[in-house]
């Protein structure tokens, strides 16, 4: 049996080595030099991109070409603000009571699978219990399912009765007191604790809601949650372990605090003030806009019963407002990644933010930068990910026709390539 098995991985060996796939690409967005290449081929071999040519190659023996002569080809896309355990449904506040792990676990799966196949070759998970989007990115990277690259904070952490409070809204003989295991701290040593537990699980960064937060079961939804020097703690501690941290913000306060002490990216920035602009800009923190979110849950706010009573006037109140701080952000030159926080409304429609931020006045250019260069930025993996060049992993999408002239071709992704293989090909 193993003398037969020897030869038999060596040839697989081989001919996975020798297979080149050839993307005749009509247009290549050149999102570093912010230009569009004509008539260009990219060389894919095993999970690389091998070279980058002008004019339209043909492939050598073992090869394949791929045409995509009608479409527009750029980096795989990368949201930096999704949920992947869920999925915004009418009364789903009722769901922690109901639905066991495992359900929510499968779920997740699919939404990984809608995720993908719309272009979102890496995302950026900001929360989710139960260890549940660990497990899928596991998943996914063992080759079990379909899905994104998936760097996930785990479980995300708040205060007391903060945005992130796991028993926010219960009971009180269901509410307990949750600790920093369940993603709730009090003071520097809880602080850490959380931080080292996360790394325990298994997380890839932090997540932390230093102010209230719309969707949460409690009454205010942008007032500052944390410490300077809580989130000063969180920040260091995280730096042990090569972690960065994400803070959800929708007041000034909270997210002050929070840029001041170092976290990478202010998720919303809803009620950012020019204070807090002239902080982001000294301390080079990303905004995370997810405009998207904040016009949907205003929307769904308006069917009744769609939220409980205590959320409804919140989304009602933030969610129109984040559009026209992103636009304010965007001219005063802060630094913009894409997000969504997708699973606050249907996975797959995250080509929508385009859509908003181009309607705020971003070019469709930096739109599309935001969602490669600047993702990759943010996630600290600029050497493997966010551009077409050789030597980059191979994660290329393409849409049909040209998002530069229409951004809402963004919707019509036809292609996708994650890790040199082929997802999507519509054109077969
Ligand atoms: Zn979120």
């Amino acid at each position: 049996m193993k003398k037969l098995l020897l030869p038999f991985l060596l040839l697989t060996y081989l001919t996975t080595q020798a297979q080149q796939t050839i993307l005749h690409c009509g247009k290549l967005i050149d999102v570093q030099n912010r230009k569009v290449l004509s008539g260009v081929s990219v060389f894919v071999t095993g999970n690389k991109i091998t070279d980058v040519q002008s004019g339209y190659a043909a492939a050598g023996a073992g090869g394949k070409v791929v045409d995509l002569k009608n479409k527009t080809v750029m980096p795989g896309l990368m949201d930096m603000h999704v949920h992947l355990i869920g999925e915004s449904k009418k009364g789903d506040f009722v769901n922690e009571f109901i639905k066991n792990p495992a359900d929510v676990a499968f779920e997740s799966v699919k939404y990984a699978n809608v995720t993908l196949m719309s272009g979102f070759t890496t995302v950026r998970d900001l929360g989710g219990g139960w260890g549940i989007v660990i497990s899928l990115r596991n998943a996914v990277n063992n080759g079990l399912l379909n899905g994104p690259r998936i760097y996930t904070a785990g479980t995300a952490l708040a205060t007391t009765g903060g945005h992130a409070d796991p028993t926010n809204g219960y009971r009180m003989d269901l509410m307990g007191d949750p600790g920093p295991n369940e993603g709730v701290v009090n003071g520097v040593v809880d602080a850490r604790k959380a931080v080292r537990q996360r790394y325990k699980d298994g997380s890839d960064l932090i997540k932390i809601t230093a102010t209230g937060g719309v969707l949460s079961q409690a009454k205010d939804g942008a007032g500052a949650q944390f410490t300077e020097e809580e989130i000063r703690a969180i920040v260091e501690t995280a730096k042990d372990y090569g972690f960065k941290v994400a803070a959800h913000a929708h007041g000034a306060e909270g997210m002050k605090r929070a840029i001041r002490a170092g976290v990478s990216s202010i998720e919303h920035g809803t009620f950012m003030d020019d204070e807090a602009i002239t902080l982001f800009k000294k301390y080079g923190t990303f905004h995370v806009p997810t405009i998207i979110a904040g016009r949907s849950t205003a929307d769904s706010a308006k069917i009744p019963g769609y939220y409980s009573p205590i959320v409804t006037p919140k989304a009602l109140a933030t969610g129109p407002l984040i559009q026209a701080t992103f636009a304010k952000a965007y001219k005063a030159g802060v630094k913009i990644a894409f997000g969504t926080d997708a699973g606050v409304f249907m996975h797959g429609k995250n080509w929508k933010e385009f859509v908003y931020m181009v309607e705020a006045g971003m070019p469709a250019m930096e739109a599309i930068r935001s969602a490669t260069v600047s993702g990759a930025e943010l996630l600290g993996v600029s050497d493997i990910l966010g551009v077409i060049e050789k030597g980059k992993l191979a994660d290329i999408v393409a849409v049909d026709g040209d998002p530069l002239e229409d951004i809402s071709r963004m919707e019509k992704v036809s292609f996708v390539m994650k890790d040199g293989i082929i997802y999507k090909n519509e054109s077969l």
